[in-house]
């Protein structure tokens, strides 16, 4: 059992702290959404009203925040845990963020002796809740062995993708597939609707032919085809599609920045942009599939 400080409860954090009570892990917690921390003090959890106490005696940190300007605030703000944390504490930060910012991160805490990973997850808010997220850590390997104990109460798979930023690299190139099968899948789909096919027929044929793919099998977009996901809940909870631009927009950084080309990535993520501006964004990233739809 683990002294943990978990930050973070959104759609993602507040199952993966669940879990960790549910391994049996003493774990506090800490949100800006004070319904998001009494949900979790319901479960057993003890909250924290700001990150001083919160990383007090601590021997893990984990973050799941939105984005790399939260990531900085937490850990390297004039108020950030980097000025608390002792050097016996190991730091997870499991958001999607930019790579340059999680090597920015785990050097200036490794400056005092605190070690970190990257360790984005995927697998959404269903692998979340399930305690069967898939891990890429970025970090040292000595890191890596201490902090799997840790992740395997809420992951199944957990791999270790390189040194610090390898995590988050591997994550983005991760997503910008996704969201091209996520755009393919609804294209494909309403082209079938449009020449008269039931979308729940054309999806068992496809996941039987070699269009099959992770949406299909777990995250059909279409409404009505599947129970339990956000496309049968009027796209609500899931993964946003602002967040899904976030993504695409890391992973144009890395594109640019290791000069790699990527077409469908661009397209991918000039549609979510657009999906965004009309007012989707706050949707569940497989509602792309209502720009496909055809009103004639
Ligand atoms: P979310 O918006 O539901 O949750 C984020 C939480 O962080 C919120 O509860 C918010 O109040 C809290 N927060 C923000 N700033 C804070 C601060 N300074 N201190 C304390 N709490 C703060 O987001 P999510 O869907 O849970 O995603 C979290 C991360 O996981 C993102 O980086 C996202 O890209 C990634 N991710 C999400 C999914 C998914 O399916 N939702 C899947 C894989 C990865």
């Amino acid at each position: 059992m683990a002294k943990i400080g978990f930050i973070g409860l959104g759609n993602m954090g507040g199952p993966m702290a669940e879990n960790l009570l549910k391994a049996g892990h003493d774990v506090t917690v800490f949100d800006l959404n004070t319904e998001a921390v009494k949900n979790l003090e319901g479960l057993g959890a003890r909250s924290a009203s700001n990150l001083q106490t919160l990383a007090q005696d601590k021997e893990f940190i984990v973050t799941m925040l939105p984005a790399s300007q939260h990531v900085k605030n937490v850990y390297l703000s004039d108020e950030g845990l980097i000025h608390t944390l002792s050097a016996e504490c190991v730091v997870i930060d499991s958001s999607t963020i930019d790579a340059a910012t999680a090597k920015l991160v785990a050097q200036q805490l490794g400056e005092r002796g605190v070690q970190f990973v990257d360790a984005p997850v995927s697998g959404g808010v269903g692998g979340a809740k399930a305690g069967t997220l898939t891990f890429i850590v970025g970090g040292e390997q000595k890191t890596f062995s201490a902090v799997e104990p840790i992740l395997s109460a809420m992951g199944k798979n957990i791999f270790h993708a390189g040194d610090h930023g390898a995590g988050q690299v591997a994550k983005i190139c991760n997503n910008m597939l996704l969201s091209i099968l996520m755009v393919g899948t609804s294209e494909a789909l309403q082209m079938a609707i449009d020449n008269g096919l039931d979308p729940k027929v054309m999806s068992d044929i496809m996941l039987k032919s070699s269009g099959r793919n992770w949406t299909l099998e777990l995250y059909n977009p279409c409404p009505g085809v599947m129970d339990n996901v956000p496309s049968s809940n009027q796209y609500q909870g899931g993964f946003m599609v602002d967040l899904m631009k976030k993504d695409l927009g890391l992973a144009m950084e890395t594109a640019t920045h290791s000069s790699s080309s990527t077409p469908m990535g661009a397209l991918a993520q000039s549609l979510y942009t657009l999906h965004s501006q009309h007012g989707y964004g706050k949707q569940d990233f497989s509602s792309i599939f209502t720009m496909f739809e055809n009103k004639k």
